[in-house]
């Protein structure tokens, strides 16, 4: 019997989704009975497409931690400037200590722009991470300052930092230097996010041997995806030669204008490339961003509600679902 058999609707009421019109309908005729969306439906209703062009994901609020540590340590990596690792560094940062995790910024970019990004000043700073990385008798606790951030403190740079590079060549396990810095730190903090200089040179490599996982923000632009496999190579070779557990986090598309057909063919190019390790969290072209940084804070306080704010509120709750799953 075909399904349009007069009389037999009611053997098909089940086989897909049910027209509005004819839910009401039968919701009337049974009260107190909740009519049941078919799958179908419930795709529609409960997921629609991100701006990375697939479904999005529900997002769990992160769960409080009742003890802090071991840490996971991250680094945001590029060798492009420009692309938004040391906004996303802050701002990550930021709205992870809001989710009450703790949080130790590594500033690893010599131009220091991360420290002048938290309102420090490179010229008076007593101690930085060079220090910490040349100089034996410097600890850690000698080094790190608040942020201004509650739950968030930083591990400073300034152009010291440049002078490391060089003279790290001639150290002994020269590549883990920064790893064996920051070990003393692993046990008081939940998260230590390293934000790398725009080279693949030595200081980028300490930092990839210091990490549990790479975050690659890439600018929504044309040629965003150019020097993406050599960045790739260079994890890779990491990977094979000093840190066997080092994992790709994710890919974070910044800067994105979904109103241009440009910015929409980017990001479909970057989950082409990348497919699902590209966050389903983007963050958006908003020049609130270099406002927060004259201001010499994180978006998530300089502008709380602003959507520069939620989005890297969404993204911390993207990145604790996936390092809960790893
Ligand atoms: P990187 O550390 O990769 O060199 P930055 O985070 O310093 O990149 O960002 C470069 C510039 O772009 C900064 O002036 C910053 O304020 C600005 N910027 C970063 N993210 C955004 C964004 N989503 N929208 C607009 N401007 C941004
Ligand atoms: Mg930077």
């Amino acid at each position: 019997m075909s399904a349009g058999y007069p009389g037999n609707e009611e053997l098909v009421e089940d086989s897909g989704p049910v027209p509005a019109a004819q839910r009401d309908h039968r919701s009337q005729e049974e009260p107190g009975r909740r009519p049941v969306p078919a799958p179908a439906a419930v795709a529609a209703v409960e997921r629609p497409i991100g701006p990375t062009g697939r479904p999005m994901i529900d997002i769990p609020e992160p769960e409080p931690v009742a003890h802090h540590g071991p840490a996971r340590v991250v680094s945001m990596c590029n060798q492009k400037g420009g692309v938004g690792k040391t906004t996303t560094t802050i701002n990550l940062g930021a709205a992870l200590a809001e989710y009450g995790r703790k949080v130790l910024l590594v500033d690893f970019d010599p131009q220091g722009s991360l420290s002048v990004g938290l309102g420090m000043n490179p010229h008076t700073m007593d101690l930085s991470v060079y220090n910490l990385l040349m100089e034996r008798d410097v600890t850690l606790d000698d080094v790190v300052v608040p942020s201004g951030i509650g739950n968030m403190d930083l591990l400073p740079s300034n152009i010291d930092l440049s002078a490391a590079e060089v003279q790290l060549v001639h150290e002994v396990a020269r590549e883990q230097t920064l790893q064996r810095v920051l070990r003393p730190a692993l046990a008081k903090y939940d998260v230590i996010l390293i934000d790398c200089q725009p080279s693949l040179g030595l200081l980028t490599v300490n930092a990839l041997t210091a990490s549990d996982g790479v975050i690659v923000p890439l600018e929504c632009e044309y040629f965003a995806l150019r020097g993406v496999a050599l960045l790739k190579t260079t994890i890779d070779k990491v990977c094979e030669r000093l840190n066997p557990d080092l994992e790709i986090d994710g890919v974070l598309g910044t800067m994105y204008d979904g109103r241009t057909l440009h910015g929409r063919e980017v990001m479909a190019r970057l989950v082409e490339a990348w497919g699902d390790t590209v966050f389903h969290t983007v963050i958006r072209r908003t020049v609130k961003f270099s406002d927060s940084t004259v201001a010499g804070e994180p978006i998530t306080s300089y502008a709380s509600s602003s959507a520069g704010a939620v989005a890297y509120r969404e993204l911390a709750k993207e990145v604790l679902a996936r390092w809960r799953d790893e």
